[in-house]
């Protein structure tokens, strides 16, 4: 038989280059050999300075290494400098990007507190202008990012493509020079739109380095395609995002599809996850998706993981579940504090599980595992630490003292 060891699946390098988004001594970089970042973009309405800013700060606690804010009017560009004084006065040092559309060439001008409060501008090729107009507005933006020493993201969205370009190709196309179907002109409009004004920011004087590129679609295949080619045609650090994903389930694993796909072949320095907020849904839910993906890949570590049986016929009550959850909430809420108090907490494994069938084998794998009584067993709970048995939870109280169990167990091992 083939006794050749199995590879360990990894994620497979792409070397791109790398830019720094800075906001005092906070200095987050992308691509090169960072860690792939998470960022979300805030939806109130810009010129609700406080409101943003506490928006702002949500996300950021919630993971976000930037947050991406809209700057689409003169109030919306007056009130970005109050924004980053109402964070800075918070002791919130992430760094804001500004989003910009259509008239970002005067805002960036006209506002210099503005351009000079962000530490990176997001540019939409598609909607910078027509013909001579777009080549100046474009160019006016570029001029504000290298006089400001920001980076740019150069984000195309099949939802606003250039259409001059789309045309121009859509026409070669239908002389035949060109023996695409209509969605291979589509991906083409995208990557030429993205590449071809990263080079063109390079020849203005921009630092390639500074460059992000983007080319959000919404279907997966579509990303997929896309990306895989914007990976293989340039070096640029890419900012990687499903757009318009959708609400809850569908958008949470649409994302999560396409994102692992591309990250697992290197393709990515940047993520977000952009989920519609169902009722009463947070808008931190989206960076906890975004998060989760980059954990589940083994990309990055930011919280322990509690590994916990879905439960079956052989389950007696929700207790187990109960538990899992209970410890899975409390481990995410000490994060923030725990981060600083014990040095490489985040790596913490935690098992709950319910019966005997994988309970204790599962636990064995864990840190600190429990194996929940279920159908027919003794009122018993084993507990593992470090993969061995060490004692057995019986009786009302067991939630409460497993709980313990796991504090304990964090103080000794990553206390100081
Ligand atoms: Fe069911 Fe036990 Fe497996 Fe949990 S560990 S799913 S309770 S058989």
């Amino acid at each position: 038989s083939d006794t050749a060891p199995i590879n360990v699946a990894t994620p497979a390098p792409r070397r791109s280059r790398q830019a720094q988004v800075v906001w005092g001594s906070r200095i987050v970089t992308v691509g090169g050999d960072a860690p792939v970042r998470v960022q979300s973009m805030t939806n109130t309405d810009t010129v609700d300075a406080i409101g943003t800013a506490i928006q702002v700060k949500e996300l950021a606690q919630a993971g976000s290494e930037f947050v991406r804010i809209t700057v689409n009017t003169p109030e919306a560009a007056a009130a970005v400098p109050y924004i980053r004084e109402q964070l800075d006065r918070m002791g919130e040092s992430v760094p804001l990007v500004g989003d910009f559309h259509y008239n970002g060439h005067r805002l960036l001008t006209d506002f210099p507190d503005c351009a000079q409060a962000l530490s990176k501008y997001r540019i939409n090729p598609g909607n910078v202008g027509k013909g001579d107009k777009r080549d100046r507005q474009f160019g006016q933006m570029i001029e504000a990012a290298m006089r400001w020493s920001k980076p740019v993201r150069i984000g195309v969205n099949w939802g606003s493509l250039d259409q001059e370009l789309l045309a121009s190709l859509m026409d070669a196309n239908s002389r035949r020079s060109l023996p695409w179907d209509a969605r291979q002109v589509m991906y083409e409009a995208l990557i030429t739109s993205a590449v071809e004004s990263a080079r063109r920011a390079e020849d203005m004087g921009l630092d390639g380095n500074q460059i992000i590129l983007s080319c959000k679609v919404s279907g997966v295949q579509d990303l997929i395609s896309v990306y895989r080619e914007l990976a293989r045609r340039c070096d640029y650090a890419l900012h990687l995002g499903l757009t318009e994903a959708g609400m809850g389930t569908k958008g949470t694993v649409a994302s999560a599809t396409a994102l692992s796909i591309l990250l697992q072949e290197g393709i990515g320095d940047t993520i977000r996850v952009s989920l519609t907020p169902q009722p009463g849904e947070a808008r931190t839910q989206e960076v906890v998706v975004a998060s989760e993906i980059l954990q589940s890949l083994g990309l990055r570590i930011f919280v322990p993981s509690v590994t916990a049986c879905p439960g079956c016929g052989r389950t007696t009550s929700n207790t187990f579940q109960d538990l899992a959850k209970q410890i899975d909430d409390f481990l995410r809420a000490q994060m923030p504090v725990w981060r600083v108090r014990y040095p490489g907490v985040e790596n913490l494994k935690i098992a709950v599980m319910g019966c005997i069938v994988n309970g204790p084998g599962e636990s064995k794998h864990a840190d600190v595992g429990i194996s929940l009584p279920g159908t027919g067993e003794a009122p018993a709970a084993p507990v593992f630490i470090d993969g061995e048995k060490v004692l057995t939870l019986r009786g009302d109280n067991i939630a409460n003292e497993f709980h313990q169990i796991v504090e304990n167990y964090i103080e000794k091992r990553f206390g100081a």
